[in-house]
């Protein structure tokens, strides 16, 4: 298991609108429904990731780059994708371009441009870009002031090319799609399928006589679990319907740390409700992959380990837990109360 994160940036926002159509389309506008669809890409695929902005927000630099490193630390292994959409003096411009930073190599951006490409659209080239005043430092403050994480700048097309522009907005999800199959394909990741229905799940048959009601009550459920379980939108049900039941007459073991998955359900959803981690919901329930399927039921770790977020500080954990920061020290055998995205602690 790989321990990609990505950081979703929409380029510009509020009071900077960025390029601007000769039909009055704002590029700060394109790179929020971007980067706002590649959330949901990269939460599908099962891969932590956050945006920088949810909003026509405005952003310093600075502060952008505060959440860029607040959101899960700073590390390689956290891809930053910078939303854009291009403008060119030159007429005729056209084509997706990904610019990276000189400390990363270019595999991540050619495997993204090669993905828009095998997508049918128009592609320029992958580069670096200097400073003129230093060639050691990063053009753009995205790739200089990140630490060691691995950002890239990804320009669509160009926005004062009407060709470029209408292709965006007619095929943005597609353009999405190639640049997290891009970054995947990188990391070594298997896009997961959506949740099927296991050969092991029970399934109970409707007979004639049968209500919903009935079957609830015979395998301990409720209809409302069974609604959800079948995605029904009434408790009608028809003579003959296969339904999925709960695969245990009991939804909860002795701990209460038994979770039942949900139609739209994925490792990462789940793992981050219960304050975990995929990894560790893989290494309890011996899975050798992140798919997991609709009626499965998967073991919890008990409740008194907490998963560092981003933003945490001891302080504020052991205030949140009713305990002080010395107590955690001793608890975890921490030397300093620094701690870390993803960190396991004892409360
Ligand atoms: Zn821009």
């Amino acid at each position: 298991m790989n321990d990609l994160k990505v950081v979703i940036d929409a380029g510009h926002g509020g009071t900077d609108p960025g390029a601007v159509s000769q039909s009055g389309v704002n590029e700060k506008d394109l790179n929020l429904m971007i980067a706002k669809y590649m959330l949901e890409k990269f939460t599908q695929a099962g891969v932590p990731a956050t945006l920088i902005r949810t909003s026509d927000e405005t952003i310093s630099p600075t502060e952008r780059v505060r959440r860029i490193l607040a959101a899960y630390g700073d590390n390689p292994n956290v891809v930053v994708i910078s939303n854009h959409i291009n403008s060119s003096a030159t007429p005729g411009a056209e084509g997706t371009e990904v610019i990276y930073a000189l400390r990363n190599s270019d595999e991540l951006s050619k495997n993204i441009l090669d993905e828009i490409k095998k997508a049918g659209f128009p592609i320029r080239n992958v580069y670096q870009r200097r400073l003129p005043s230093n060639s050691n430092k990063d053009y753009y403050f995205i790739h200089r002031e990140t630490g060691s994480t691995q950002p890239i700048i990804v320009e669509y097309g160009y926005i004062n090319n009407p060709t470029d522009l209408k292709r965006i907005q007619d095929n943005y999800k597609k353009y999405v799609d190639a640049v997290v199959k891009g970054v995947l394909e990188t990391f070594g990741i298997k896009e997961t399928m959506p949740p099927m229905m296991p050969s092991t799940t029970n399934t109970y048959t409707v007979k004639a006589g049968d209500t919903l009601w009935n079957i609830a009550k015979r395998y301990n459920t409720t209809v409302e679990e069974l609604m959800r379980l079948n995605n029904l939108t009434s408790d009608l049900i028809n003579i003959g319907k296969v339904l999925i039941v709960p695969t245990s007459s009991n939804s909860t073991n002795s701990n209460g740390n038994i979770y039942t998955v949900k139609a739209g359900d994925t490792l990462w959803n789940i793992a981050k409700r219960y304050n975990t981690t995929v990894e560790e919901l893989m290494r309890l329930n011996n899975l050798s992959s992140d798919l997991i399927m609709v009626g499965q039921q998967l073991m919890l770790p008990s409740s008194n380990m907490y998963t560092v977020k981003a933003g945490d500080t001891l302080w504020n954990i052991a205030k949140r837990y009713n305990t002080t920061v010395e107590n955690l020290m001793k608890i975890n055998n921490l030397t300093s109360d620094l701690i870390t995205v993803g960190q396991k602690i004892m409360l």
